[in-house]
């Protein structure tokens, strides 16, 4: 059966190919084109930047612009528009606001990108594009869900729009101090004294888009069990596992277009899959680029990151001679901490021939150390997602990876007894345990049989959008879905949206506290144990009354609405 094509409007705060400064900017620019492949009609929409390149600012016609409230501050709103790549892309207009030097780094970032999340919604009966969801990405776009709660969702215009919100890294979270969130959103004032905008005494921009969105999703199926975990969890668990039950991880892809061996301009040698010869024809030209002593026989590491702690630096700090005593050559790409940069150009002098630290941001050389490196180095604390093993793949080259999100839902460590695996991991965060991974790698490395058998195989796996963007139609079916299904999930909407918690230190008491007797419970009790809420534990109060006490625990299945699913979820938490 064919299913039905919905209208999706795509919010974010940068998009590939007019403004990036991370991967957010990948997905944004990336994933509407394959849910228009799926058969979605999906548009993007983004700040009009003054960054934006002129050839896109000359393309862009306007749309409409009028006046809006934010708050009591009484403002212009723009609204220009222009094609690309067969996505409608909008861009919300207001000099004051995205007229700027820096595009996150501003003193009134909370006032921006408020403005951002409510124009988007004041722009949508004007435009002509009404969607079925709305699709908001990370703290930029946080108030956006809360502000469809707290006053669009009652207009009739709105009503039957559905919200999802991304979490791409859950360590920015958009926190301001708490007047903003009257004086710049307007919301009521029970959104904060229920502590659903609220963390830590701020107002919580990533946290208001997780309690206010109707489903919430990140970036692997790892770091959505991770995140709700404290260790992972950046404060927010106790959020994230009060949404758990609307918490799901799709993994990201890549464009296989952009990131192609056999077109890709920047390599001086085009492969394909198989043309191993060819590959070191592109190992030999960077290390000649960039001074490494020539030998097509030794294996290179690539590292191209961002230079902070999320992406496991002090552990290469800590046992940098060690991974150099291995005989690898070392490529080092990024910017980031002063720390880590200083650490690295220091070691450049001690190892001249067989270590290049690079310290830029550079597009064309990181495709070059993609594909003429052996293995490529990623031993992530946390890892929402991580493009870089998906590119490392695609160039056939094998990642070395720590078993965190994204890392490990991609990278199958190899087995030696069965000859499988797509790469090298190691599990705790440990600089020795990363270490002994890299000297594993290495001496693979120099079993030519099985190495190029795993750079085969890496080369014929498909981390494209097309999946990804099929598991998001699924979702967005899943949301607007039959009127049957609507009315069903009208019904469990009170607990979604009215979901008000009051410490903050509640949620994370019940999370860990010992297994509630269903037969000794309240209401309130169950209601605290995340996935249940308070709908469900009425329910199954009100069927303890009927029925007496539980004599098995999956008796919990007769309780209305209770699922196989469900019940799975919560029966861990419950105890007779
Ligand atoms: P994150 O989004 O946390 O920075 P990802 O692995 O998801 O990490 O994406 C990082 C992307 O940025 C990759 O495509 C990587 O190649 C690219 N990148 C990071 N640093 C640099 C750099 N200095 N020069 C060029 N590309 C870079």
């Amino acid at each position: 059966m064919k299913k039905e094509k919905k209208k999706i409007l795509f919010v974010a705060s940068e998009a590939d190919p007019f403004i990036k400064t991370g991967g957010l900017a990948d997905v944004a620019g990336s994933l509407p084109q394959a849910l228009i492949e799926e058969g979605h009609d999906v548009r993007l929409v983004i700040p009009q930047y003054k960054q934006i390149p002129e050839k896109y600012q000359q393309r862009m016609e306007s749309v409409c612009h009028f006046r809006t409230k934010l708050a009591w501050r009484d403002t212009y709103l723009g609204v220009n528009k222009l094609e690309e790549d067969g996505v409608t892309v909008y861009f919300i207009d207001n000099k004051h606001y995205f007229d700027r030097d820096s595009i996150y780094e501003n003193e009134d970032k909370h006032e921006q990108f408020a403005f951002f999340s409510q124009a988007v919604l004041d722009m949508l009966p004007v435009i002509g594009f009404k969607p079925d969801v709305i699709h908001a990405n990370d703290w930029q776009t946080g108030p956006l869900p809360l502000l469809f709660a707290d006053r669009y969702r009652q207009q009739s215009y709105y009503q039957d729009i559905k919200t999802v919100f991304t979490i791409h890294n859950l360590r920015y979270q958009g926190q301001f101090a708490g007047h903003a969130a009257g004086d710049v959103l307007g919301v009521a004032p029970h959104h904060w004294e229920s502590g659903n905008i609220r963390h830590n005494g701020l107002l919580n921009y990533m946290k208001s888009g997780i309690m206010y969105a109707d489903h919430v999703t990140t970036v692997s199926e790892s770091y959505a069990n991770e995140i709700q975990t404290s260790y992972f969890g950046e404060g927010l668990d106790y959020a994230l596992r009060l949404r758990a039950d609307d918490l799901s991880g799709i993994l990201n892809g890549i464009s296989y277009e952009k990131f192609d061996p056999e077109t890709n301009e920047n390599l001086p040698v085009s492969f394909s899959k198989g043309e191993i010869d060819k590959k070191i024809a592109n190992k030999v030209h960077i290390q000649q680029k960039l001074g490494l002593e020539v030998d097509a026989d030794k294996p290179l590491i690539g590292f191209i990151s961002r230079m902070v702690e999320q992406k496991g630096l002090d552990l290469v700090k800590a046992v940098f001679d060690d991974i150099m005593a291995t005989g690898a050559q070392f490529l080092i790409l990024g910017t980031g901490q002063r720390e880590y940069e200083e650490f690295l150009k220091a070691k450049q002098h001690e190892y001249p021939d067989n270590l290049s630290v690079n310290i830029k941001y550079d597009a064309q050389l990181a495709d070059q150390i993609y594909a003429g490196s052996d293995m490529f180095l990623m031993p992530s604390r946390f890892e929402p997602c991580g493009l870089s093993q998906l590119i490392s793949f695609r160039y056939g080259t094998i990642p070395v990876v720590r078993e965190t999100g994204g890392l490990n839902d991609t990278v199958v460590a190899y087995n030696e007894e069965t000859g499988e695996g797509t790469g090298f991991s190691f599990s705790n965060y440990n600089a020795h345990d990363m270490l002994h991974t890299i000297e594993r790698a290495v001496s693979f490395y120099y079993k030519k049989g099985i190495w190029n058998k795993i750079v085969n195989r890496v080369m014929n796996l498909d981390y494209s959008w097309h999946n990804s963007a099929k598991k998001y139609s699924e979702l967005y079916h899943e949301l607007t879905g039959s009127p049957e299904q609507k009315l069903l999930q009208q019904g469990d909407e009170s607990e979604v949206q009215v979901k008000i918690y009051q410490p903050e230190t509640k949620g994370e008491t019940a999370a860990t506290t010992d297994k509630i007797n269903i037969n000794q419970a309240s209401t309130s009790e169950l209601s605290e144990l995340p996935g249940i809420g308070n709908a469900y534990a009425e329910r199954i109060i009100d069927y303890r009354d009927q029925n007496g006490d539980f004599t098995k625990k999956s008796d919990l299945t007769k309780v209305k609405g209770i699922g196989k699913k469900k019940y799975q979820k919560i029966s861990k938490m419950l105890t007779l």
